[in-house]
C-alpha cells in the first residue's frame, strides 16, 4: 500500500551532527524524501506534538527536549513505508533495538533515541499536517 509517514530527526542527532548518516540511510534502504525543512518546536508546540502521552511521567522531560533544539522534519513516501521506516528505525528503548537500526547505533538513552516515526497511517496524516502546510506536501 502506497503510504506517507512523518519522520522527525530529533534534537540530539541534529546538535550531534548525525542528519548525515539518518538521511544517508533512509536514502540507502530505498526511502523517499518528499517533503524536509528544519524546525524548532517551543514547549507548547512540543506538548502539542505528543498528546498522546500527556499525564506520563516522562511528559515534561520529552518535550523539554523535543523544545530543546532544532529538528528535522521529513514526510517519507512509498509502498508500506509506516512499517519499513519503523523497522529502520528500531525499538523505542536503544537497547531493545535490532542490530543496524538507527537507534541501536545512535542512540544514548530511551528519550534521546535520535529519530521519531509515525506508528500508523491515522497518525501519520495528523503528524504531517501538524509540520507541513498543503503547498509542502507532495
Ligand atoms: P516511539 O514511537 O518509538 O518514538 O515511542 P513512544 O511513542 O512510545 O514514545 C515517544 C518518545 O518518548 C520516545 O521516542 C522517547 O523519546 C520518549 N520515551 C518513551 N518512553 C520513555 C520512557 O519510559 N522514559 C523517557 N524518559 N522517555 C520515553
Amino acid at each position: 500500500m502506497m503510504e506517507k509517514t512523518l519522520s522527525i530527526i530529533k534534537p540530539d542527532g541534529v546538535s550531534r551532527n548525525l542528519m548525515g548518516d539518518v538521511i544517508g540511510r533512509l536514502e540507502k534502504e530505498g526511502l523517499k524524501i518528499g517533503a524536509i525543512k528544519m524546525i524548532r518546536m517551543n514547549k507548547a508546540q512540543a506538548k502539542g506534538f505528543y498528546k498522546v502521552h500527556e499525564g506520563k511521567p516522562f511528559f515534561e522531560s520529552v518535550t523539554d527536549f523535543m523544545s530543546s533544539g532544532p529538528c528535522v522534519v521529513m514526510i517519507l513516501e512509498g509502498e508500506n513505508v509506516i512499517f519499513r521506516y519503523r523497522e529502520l528505525m528500531g525499538a523505542t528503548n536503544f537497547k531493545d533495538a535490532a542490530e543496524g537500526t538507527i537507534r541501536r547505533d545512535f542512540a544514548t538513552d530511551i528519550e534521546k533515541n535520535v529519530v521519531h516515526g509515525s506508528d500508523s497511517p491515522e497518525n501519520a496524516d495528523i503528524e504531517i499536517n501538524y509540520f507541513f502546510n498543503a503547498l509542502e506536501i507532495p
